[in-house]
């Protein structure tokens, strides 16, 4: 007997979907090995110990546990060095401090993957004139779009950064709220090749948002110069309670901490009263918990192919991001399935999701979360911008258990049972 609402439909079709996406499992299991390898490597490298959960209070000099963590972080990720901050109030605030590090006025930033995440448009200002923006510093901003096929178009990149005043590329790995597919890392080392081989002054950065440990490589493997990314999504493991990261070449990630803190003071001031155990574990944990996410979405991807609708990726696809997208055509069905993901959370579970404004996003977005971490979507959530043809992005579930019971209640919600 279930004690949720779920179909019978469901609850077969799901025994099927189960079969349908063991191969996918293995595979998912072989790559969380690889990763657990690495960080274990690294942490053991670093010599990490108890003695460094504790936090620090007032400037935090000399903070052996931020300092340690950083480096763990570095050995991860491939790079000379990282800067690992619950003092980044988002992924956004962690790329733009990336971006101001890589940039000076009069260059250009190029997109090289279309447009950007939806938040970095007034931080770029593309939309908005808000000041402080790259705009405001007079940077400038050209993008190319993606092949058909979603991958880079490398002679058009070859050509932009050859003429102008390109200072800086910036990949985005994952789909965010778009259509396109991630990036691969492999993909991501080819479009360094060609930049660095046609103008190596060019600055290369990566939005590597929801893609760590999605992959046993990073694109700190592959040539990347920086990267940035979000506490609550990947490599936070559904544990750390806010943050973002940098990792990259040194003086890029120093130039990051003196945007993050003061030209001078950089990575070596900013106290965590809390103490920094949790950003430790949740590293720990995160190749473990992508896994769960990884799962979730595969699941999902098969389901939802099998009740009709059109999925991307494929649940058999390679995928090098956790974000499943389901197009839902109809306003009305996106919300039951919102509603159905939110009704199977462990927290706010009787809530109902509804479209609203969200700072940083140019349309109305409806989001269902019932998590533990504000806005963690590292944690079972489904986020959808209100405009056609409605799709839904589902993302996270921190154990594949909750993850696959959501995905069948909002399939369930969705068939009005
Ligand atoms: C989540 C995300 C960001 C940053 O978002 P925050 O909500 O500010 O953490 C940037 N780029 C991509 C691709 C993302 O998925």
């Amino acid at each position: 007997m279930s004690q949720f609402v779920i179909s019978n439909k469901i609850l077969e079709l799901s025994q099927a979907v189960q079969a349908d996406i063991s191969p996918q499992f293995e595979l998912i299991d072989e790559i969380t090995l690889k990763n657990t390898e690495k960080v274990l490597s690294a942490f053991q490298k670093h010599r990490v110990s108890d003695t460094m959960f504790a936090g620090s209070t007032g400037y935090g000099y000399n903070d052996k546990g931020r300092e340690t963590l950083d480096l763990v972080f570095a050995e991860i990720m491939k790079t000379e060095s990282a800067l690992v901050r619950e003092g980044f109030v988002s992924g956004t605030h962690a790329i733009t401090a990336m971006l101001f590090a890589t940039l000076r006025p009069g260059q250009t930033l190029l997109s090289v993957a279309g447009i950007p995440y939806d938040t970095l448009h007034g931080v770029i200002g593309i939309t908005g004139n808000y000041s402080g923006s790259l705009k405001d510093y007079n940077i400038s901003y050209s993008q190319i779009e993606l092949l058909e096929d979603g991958s880079p178009d490398l002679k058009a990149i070859s050509q932009a950064v050859k003429s102008g005043n390109v200072g800086a590329v910036l990949i985005q790995r994952s789909r965010g709220y778009s259509s396109r597919r991630a990036l691969s890392v492999s993909e991501i080392g080819e479009i360094c090749d060609c930049v660095c081989s046609s103008n190596k002054n060019v600055r290369i950065m990566v939005d590597n948002c929801y893609g760590e440990f999605v992959e046993i490589i990073e694109p700190g493997d592959v040539g990347a110069d920086i990267l940035a990314g979000s506490l609550i999504k990947n490599p936070g493991g559904g544990i750390a309670p806010t943050g973002g990261y940098v990792a990259g070449r040194e003086e890029l990630v120093n130039a990051a901490a003196n945007r993050l803190t003061a030209p001078g003071i950089g990575d070596k001031c900013g106290s965590e009263q809390g103490g920094h155990r949790l950003l430790y574990q949740g590293l720990f944990l995160a190749p473990h918990t992508v896994a769960q996410a990884l799962k979730t979405a595969a699941f999902a991807a098969r389901l939802f192919e099998k009740l009709g609708y059109k999925t991307h990726p494929c649940y058999n696809d390679k995928r090098s991001d956790i974000i499943q997208m389901i197009s839902l055509l109809s306003p009305d069905a996106l919300l039951r399935f919102c509603e159905g993901i939110q009704a199977a959370a462990p927290v706010d579970s009787y809530v109902t999701p509804i479209a609203g404004d969200m700072p940083g996003y140019e349309h109305k977005v409806v989001m269902a979360a019932g998590t533990f971490i504000q806005g963690a979507s590292i944690e079972l959530s489904a986020d959808a911008p209100m405009r056609e043809p409605y799709n839904v992005f589902l993302q996270g579930g921190l154990t594949y258990e909750s993850g696959k019971l959501g995905v069948m209640l909002a399939a369930s919600y969705l068939l009005g049972n």
